[in-house]
């Protein structure tokens, strides 16, 4: 059986995300931008928090994690290269890690460039994949820490997943990526009809996030570098696909 996932709008523009095993009762968040929302979820819904699972170490990320831990007596777990500037840790992951909630197995993916610790996690039997600021909804984080370079090769890691895998990001940040996508391809049909699904979206109130990875190879500039009308509109016909994510990100940079 699936994990249930719920998606929790916190301050600004971030998003927390539970995931629950009914048979076991085990759940966990994936970041924790504040702690007041996600225990007023928890405890609507009667679920006792088992794990927190860290995706970087930005305080939009982080901040409600000493509040959370408190409330509940979680486990905190993030990732080992950055356990000196993350909370402290219960348990310290690498890429080889792997470890479970309920029967359900995660996977850690090592997706520097936004920092260089960042971390994902995939979770294959329910098809979920918690990308933080890697990949975004129709974008990708800003190039904090690592390079362009790295952070092409973490998004072709996640490019990678099976298509149907819900991509749950972040931040509420689609429609301005969008907005830019639609600079590099105005005739990519797919991306068209994004725009006016995700504007229904945001003027209802609703989340844009998660979606699907067959959804963000269509549309999202940062998974396109590879594709001949992404290069040339970018005037790099010739380039390699890492020299043309470097360009769009620079752009993305500016725009
Ligand atoms: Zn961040
Ligand atoms: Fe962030």
């Amino acid at each position: 059986m699936s994990l249930e996932l719920v998606t929790i709008p916190c301050r600004t523009d971030n998003y927390a995300y539970l995931v629950h095993d009914a048979a076991s009762g085990q759940t966990a968040v994936i970041d924790v931008p504040d702690a007041a929302p996600i225990l007023v979820e928890l405890n609507t819904r009667g679920w006792q928090l088992s794990d927190i699972l860290l995706t970087h170490h930005h305080d939009d990320h982080i901040s409600g994690v000493e509040a959370l831990r408190t409330a509940t007596g979680a486990m905190v777990l993030g990732a080992a290269a950055d356990a000196h500037r993350l909370p402290p840790l219960d348990y310290a992951l690498t890429e080889e890690a792997s470890f479970a909630i309920g029967s359900e197995k995660v996977r850690i993916i090592d997706v520097p460039g936004h920092t260089v610790g960042h971390i994902a996690f995939h979770f294959p039997d329910s098809k979920l994949a918690f990308t933080g600021d890697s990949l975004m909804s129709a974008g990708c984080g800003r190039l904090f820490e690592g390079t362009p370079v790295q952070m092409h090769a973490s998004l072709q890691k996640l490019a990678a997943l099976p298509p149907e895998t819900l991509i749950c990001s972040g931040h509420e940040y689609t429609a301005s990526n969008l907005r830019f996508a639609v600079t590099l391809e105005p005739d990519n049909p797919q991306l068209i009809s994004r725009v006016t699904a995700v504007a229904d979206f945001r003027a209802k109130g609703l989340p844009t996030v998660p979606v699907r990875l067959s959804t963000e190879l269509d549309t999202n500039p940062f998974l396109r570098a590879h594709l001949p009308a992404v290069k040339a509109s970018v005037g790099l016909p010739d380039a390699d696909a890492a020299t043309v994510f470097t360009e769009i990100r620079a752009r993305k940079d500016r725009f």
